[in-house]
């Protein structure tokens, strides 16, 4: 089971939940994001409207679906939850919008992912709160507009790009979010023992912080492991020899790698002379789907700075040689 994947089970769904910060106060970091969403928040109050509809994205696990939640609490407002996948047809998007009531906030993760022919009857809704339906088969069929309630759709994203120009340029908000420090993550940790009632040492969490490539979901995962370790193997206290033992086995090295990456780039230097090589060639040398490498893997890997995009591929830097101990061919 790795601790850095993207994919999230029922299990951790349930664990990530409670630890949730529910206000922008509570959330943790991404100070800029905040501050423009306070005033945005505080505005759309003043004038008793519905908030603009907020596009949020950054690589998984970064705090947009806890941001999306949070924003429908300082509103005041109700929340659902779905993601671009799981809306197959118009009409399932129709039965979710015409649920909401006035200024509630409609959060769609991984929006990139929605069909087109959905997006097009989200234009509307987002622009004029309108859903045009078809009723009827055949000759008989007819164009309905229903009204909706004005609601603040927030969408996320692991890749802006993906998403279609006339998608993107309906939110009024576009909010980034970036990998964070390794003080946030600290700040991260010591909140969520406390909601655990572990005691840790300031040490420990610092470790912890810096092995959870700038992100919070990570940190949680290896906090939660290193607690159940130092509850079998010591006192239940988290101390630093502790937070070090349990780290070393959970393979996670001192940069937040972990074995994948290391067969990534290990692979990558061994079998193609450090690059360039392509995206899919990568993926199927060590058995991933490409998507996960460029949505998981990638991002934090081009943050350090281990690999460079080509326009013919993927590249090694010397840092990841440095890293590895290797040498860097002539
Ligand atoms: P995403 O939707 O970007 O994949 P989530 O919102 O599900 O990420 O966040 C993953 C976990 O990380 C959540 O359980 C949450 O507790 C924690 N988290 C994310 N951002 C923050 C933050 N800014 N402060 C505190 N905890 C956070």
């Amino acid at each position: 089971e790795r601790v850095i994947g993207g994919e999230v089970s029922e299990f951790d769904e349930r664990f990530e939940q409670s630890l949730r910060p529910q206000f922008l106060s509570q959330y943790i970091g991404q100070h800029k994001v905040k501050h423009n969403l306070e005033i945005f928040i505080e505005a759309a109050k003043m004038r008793e409207e519905s908030l603009d509809h907020v596009l949020l994205y950054g690589p998984p696990g970064l705090g947009k679906t806890t941001l999306a939640a949070v924003i429908a609490n300082e509103m005041g407002v109700n929340v659902k939850m779905t993601s671009g996948p799981a809306i197959e047809r118009p009409g399932d998007l129709a039965a979710i919008v015409s649920s909401l009531e006035p200024g509630d906030v409609l959060f769609i993760d991984e929006i990139h992912r929605l069909n087109r022919s959905i997006e097009e009857v989200l234009y509307p809704a987002m622009e004029d709160f309108s859903l045009d339906i078809v009723v009827g088969k055949g000759p008989t069929a007819r164009s309905v507009r229903l009204d909706l309630p004005p609601f603040t759709l927030i969408g996320a994203t692991t890749r802006a790009g993906a998403l279609s120009a006339p998608l993107r340029d309906r939110f009024g908000v576009h909010s980034r979010l970036d990998y964070y420090d390794t003080e946030a993550l600290t700040e991260i940790v010591v909140r969520s023992s406390k909601l655990f009632e572990a005691d840790i040492d300031p040490n420990a969490a610092v470790e912890i912080a810096r092995r959870s490539r700038g992100t919070p979901r990570i940190a949680n995962r290896l906090l939660k492991r290193v607690r159940d370790y130092a509850q079998v193997r010591g006192t239940g206290s988290i101390t630093m020899d502790m937070a070090s033992q349990a780290l070393e086995m959970l393979q996670v090295d001192p940069l937040g790698l972990d074995h994948i990456d290391h067969k990534l780039l290990t692979g990558m230097i061994q079998r193609f002379r450090g690059g360039p090589v392509g995206l899919d060639t990568i993926a199927a040398s060590i058995g991933e789907e490409s998507t996960t490498i460029e949505d998981v893997y990638e991002p934090y890997l081009l943050q350090i700075g281990f690999i460079q995009r080509t326009p013919r591929g993927r590249v090694v830097t010397a840092s990841a040689y440095e890293h590895f101990g290797m040498e860097i061919p002539e």
